[in-house]
C-alpha cells in the first residue's frame, strides 16, 4: 500500500516537474523570439546610421572641394583631352576626369578643378531665369470661338500665323516665304494677347508672352541678353508662338542725343532686330507682338521681313460687343426675358475687357441678392456702375442708389 503511494506520488511529481518545465521552455522561446525581433531593428537601425555616415561622410567631401571654375569647350581633341577656355580668359589643353557622365561638345560649358584645370562636370546649359519667368504655357486653352466679333482679324491670323506652322509644304511647293512677325495693334482690352494665344492654341504650341517693358533692364546689355534668351527658349519649345506685349517699350523710334537709358533700349531693339533677321520664317517658331502706339515705332521693325503684317484690332461696334457679351455670359443662368443686343447698345466706346467685366458684375449683383438667375435689370446696373459712373467719377451714394 505504502509502497504503491509512493509510486503514485512519484509519478505525479515528475508530471508537476515536466508541466514546469514546458512552462519554463515556452517563455524562453517566447523570450528568445523578442530578443531575436529586438536584434533585428537593433541591426536595422545600424544599417541606417551605417548609410547615414556614408551620406554625411561623402557631403563632407563634397564641401571640402575647392570651387570650381567655369570654362567652356572649344574643341574635343581626343578621349582624354579637351581645348576649353577658362571664365578668367586663356585657353587650355585639359584633361578629363575619368568619373565624368555626358558628352562633351564644343560649346558646352564645364566645371573645371582649380588646380589642374581637368573638366570635372558638365554644366547644364545656361537658360536665363530671368526668361523663365515670363508667361509660359503649353498650349493655352483659348479658342477662336471665345473671341467675338474679329472674324476678319481670325482668318487673317490664321492664314499668316496658323498655316506656315500646319502646312509648310504649301509655302515650299509655290517658292514664298511666310511672313515672320505679325503686329496686332489697337486700343488696350480690344483681344490682341486673346487672339495670340487661340493660335497657339489651334496649331498646339507653346505660348510664350513678354511684355516689352520687361525687357528694358536696369543693367546694360541685360534687355538684349534676355532677347536672346528668349528666342533660345522659343526654340527648344517648338512648335512655339512669342508674344511681345507692349513692343513700343523696346521699339520706340531712335532718336539722336539719347540717354544712357535710351542707349539701352536701343541695345534691346538692335538685338530683337538680329534675331529676327536671323529666323527661318518656315521654322516653328512665330513671332507675333502687340502695341496700341504704332506710330511710335522704329521703322526698321515695319520693314519687310520682319513685322511685315500688321493687323488693325479695332475697339467692338454693336454686333461686335453683343457677340462678345453673348461669349461671356455663356456659361451664366440668364433669365430668357435677357436682351443683349439693348445691352451693346447702351455699351458704346466698351472693349472687349470691359464687356468682360460687366457680364462679371452683373452675376455679382445676382449673388448680392442671394439669386442665381442674372436679369436684364443685373446688366444695365453693371453697365452704369462700371461705364458711366466710374469713368465720370460719381460719388459712392450715387452708385449705391443704383446698386
Ligand atoms: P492690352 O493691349 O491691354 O494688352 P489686349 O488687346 O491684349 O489688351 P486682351 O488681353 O486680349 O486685350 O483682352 C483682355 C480680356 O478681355 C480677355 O481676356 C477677354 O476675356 C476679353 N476680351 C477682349 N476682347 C475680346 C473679344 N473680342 N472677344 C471676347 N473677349 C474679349
Amino acid at each position: 500500500m505504502n509502497e504503491s503511494q509512493g509510486g503514485a506520488d512519484f509519478s505525479r511529481y515528475i508530471l508537476d516537474r515536466m508541466r514546469q518545465l514546458e512552462e519554463r521552455n515556452l517563455s524562453l522561446r517566447e523570450q528568445k523570439d523578442r530578443v531575436e525581433g529586438e536584434k533585428r531593428v537593433i541591426e536595422n537601425q545600424k544599417l541606417k546610421f551605417e548609410r547615414e555616415a556614408r551620406k554625411l561622410k561623402s557631403e563632407l567631401e563634397r564641401l571640402r572641394v575647392g570651387p570650381m571654375v567655369i570654362g567652356t569647350v572649344i574643341d574635343v581633341l581626343d578621349e582624354s583631352r579637351v581645348i576649353v577656355k577658362s571664365s578668367t580668359g586663356p585657353r587650355f589643353v585639359v584633361n578629363i576626369s575619368q568619373f565624368l557622365e555626358g558628352e562633351l561638345k564644343p560649346g558646352v560649358q564645364v566645371g573645371l578643378n582649380q588646380q589642374s584645370f581637368a573638366v570635372m562636370c558638365i554644366l547644364p546649359s545656361p537658360k536665363d531665369p530671368a526668361v523663365f519667368g515670363m508667361e509660359i504655357e503649353e498650349v493655352p486653352s483659348e479658342q477662336f470661338l471665345m473671341i467675338g466679333g474679329l472674324e476678319g482679324q481670325i482668318s487673317e491670323v490664321r492664314e499668316i500665323v496658323e498655316l506656315p506652322l500646319k502646312r509648310p509644304d504649301l509655302f515650299m511647293k509655290v517658292g514664298i516665304e511666310p511672313p515672320k512677325g505679325v503686329l496686332l495693334y489697337g486700343p488696350p482690352g480690344t483681344g490682341k494677347t486673346l487672339l495670340a494665344k487661340a493660335v497657339a492654341n489651334s496649331t498646339e504650341a507653346t505660348f510664350l508672352r513678354v511684355v516689352g517693358s520687361e525687357f528694358v533692364q536696369k543693367y546694360i546689355g541685360e534687355g538684349a541678353r534676355l532677347v536672346r534668351g528668349l528666342f533660345e527658349l522659343a526654340k527648344a519649345k517648338a512648335p512655339a508662338i512669342v508674344f511681345i506685349d507692349e513692343l513700343d517699350a523696346i521699339g520706340s523710334r531712335r532718336m539722336d542725343g539719347a540717354t544712357s537709358g535710351d542707349r539701352e533700349v536701343q541695345r534691346t531693339l538692335m538685338q530683337l532686330l538680329a534675331e529676327m533677321d536671323g529666323f527661318d520664317p518656315r521654322g516653328e517658331v512665330k513671332l507675333m507682338a502687340a502695341t496700341n502706339r504704332p506710330d511710335m515705332l522704329d521703322p526698321a521693325l515695319l520693314r519687310p521681313g520682319r513685322f511685315d503684317r500688321m493687323i488693325y484690332v479695332p475697339m467692338p461696334n454693336k454686333d461686335a460687343r453683343a457677340s462678345i457679351l453673348e461669349i461671356h455670359t455663356r456659361t451664366m443662368n440668364l433669365d430668357p426675358n435677357v436682351n443683349l443686343r439693348q445691352v451693346a447698345e447702351m455699351t458704346e466706346g466698351a472693349c472687349g475687357a470691359d464687356l468682360k467685366a460687366i457680364a462679371t458684375e452683373a452675376g455679382m449683383f445676382a449673388i448680392r441678392e442671394e439669386r442665381n438667375v442674372v436679369y436684364q435689370n443685373d446688366l444695365e446696373r453693371a453697365v452704369f456702375k462700371l461705364l458711366v459712373s466710374e469713368r465720370r467719377g460719381e460719388s459712392k451714394e450715387v452708385l449705391s442708389h443704383y446698386a
